[in-house]
């Protein structure tokens, strides 16, 4: 992957819109298992590195998708009725209220299109998700990082932040946290909320709500117009390969959105699949149960391992890799675990060396997880 700083030089005589666009780096991506095939001829690989569902997605979305295979020469419905009336009816909101995104990145990409300039600032927290710097750097905006509490959000630095930088536009939040696992008490949200400016969009960006229920925020929505809701179907719905998400908001904040965002952004076989594993409820819940048992068992192994562990509300842990012990780093474990075909997530680009974000897997992958870890851990 290229990952060397690109300079004004090398563009030259062209010139990017902002020069923070020169110091952004491209987005890592959880190696691909048919990368790891074919650089190391591994076969048989278990990827935990990006989230997704290990069970797949509900067999729903198999008879919907092929439904669609007849249809592929026509444009989808670009206003996407059926999956907006159906997530409206799910989430307890108007229709009117929806914006569907070619996953949630694509959404998070509109929000910061319609609402930051180059004065402007966005508020993020140390250890967040890394997509919010890179929309700051991409809108020439200044992105201030508020330092993190127990690899958490610091809501009250991030009020006092927002205060202190009155061109803060958007204050991202992740809940719970991708990569830390970290979750947000209810409470001390709300209070978050009526600190800030109503001209101040709180975007809280609940990829992981299915792993969290006691995280859902919607309840926000009623009473705050300046709050807006991002979910996606790439990680308990098993969509990730489709890229459907969606954003509630106040109907003139969908309004807006719905005018930036290109007309077609979600394809028509996205929207069939996502309306029909939403349909697909007690698919979800056995994901959750699933996950819960399975990350019970990952800590257990942790603990017994000597390696420390970030308490995670979500489907993946951030596992800690003692630098006392020598030789082993955080690095050379992930280079050993995809040599022999286990696919895990450096977190440097986080700020986070010492540290590897492990997917929750299901029982079998987990055990080669484990098995592959420990036969690292003890070999010299
Ligand atoms: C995975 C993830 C997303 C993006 O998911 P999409 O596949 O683009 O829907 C957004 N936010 C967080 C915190 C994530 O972990």
């Amino acid at each position: 992957m290229q990952t060397t700083q690109l300079t004004a030089s090398d563009l030259s005589p062209l010139t990017p819109a902002y020069d923070s666009i020169l110091a952004l780096a491209p987005y890592q991506t959880g190696k691909p298992i048919e990368e790891l095939t074919r650089e190391y001829g591994v076969s048989d690989v278990v990827k935990l590195a990006s989230n997704e569902n290990p069970m797949g997605c509900s067999p729903r979305v198999t008879l919907a998708v092929t439904e669609q295979l007849g249809q592929l020469s026509r444009y989808p419905d670009g206003n996407g009725y059926y999956l907006k009336q159906a997530l409206a009816d799910f989430n307890d909101v108007n229709a009117n209220q929806i914006t569907l995104g070619n996953g949630s990145d694509d959404l998070l990409d509109i929000l910061a299109r319609s609402f930051v300039g180059a004065d402007d600032a966005i508020v993020y927290s140390q250890y967040a998700f890394v997509v919010y710097p890179m929309l700051a750097k991409m809108q020439g905006a200044t992105g201030i990082e508020v330092p993190a509490q127990r690899f958490g959000h610091n809501l009250k630095a991030m009020s006092q932040a927002v205060q202190d930088n009155p061109n803060t536009k958007i204050v991202f939040i992740a809940n719970p946290n991708n990569p830390t696992g970290t979750q947000l008490e209810q409470k001390e949200l709300y209070q978050f909320v009526t600190s800030v400016p109503s001209s101040v969009l709180v975007v809280l960006d609940e990829a992981y709500i299915e792993y969290s229920p006691e995280s859902n925020n919607r309840a926000l929505l009623d009473e705050f117009d300046n709050v807006i809701i991002v979910r996606t179907f790439s990680k308990a719905y098993g969509l990730a390969g489709l890229r459907v998400g969606y954003a509630l908001s106040s109907v003139a904040v969908a309004d807006l959105l719905n005018r930036i965002r290109q007309p077609f952004n979600v394809s028509r076989v996205g929207l069939a699949a996502a309306a029909a594993a939403l349909a697909d409820q007690d698919f979800i819940e056995k994901t959750r149960l699933i996950n819960d048992e399975q990350m019970r068992w990952l800590e257990k192994q942790f603990d017994a391992l000597g390696l420390g562990f970030v308490k995670s509300h979500a489907n993946f842990i951030m596992v800690e890799v003692q630098v006392e012990m020598e030789d082993i780093t955080a690095a050379s474990i992930h280079q050993a675990l995809l040599e022999q075909g286990v696919i895990v997530r450096p977190l440097d680009a986080y700020g986070l060396p010492n540290w590897l974000r492990i997917t929750v897997g299901v029982a079998e992958d987990n055990l080669r997880l484990i098995d592959t870890l420990r036969s690292i851990l003890t070999e010299d």
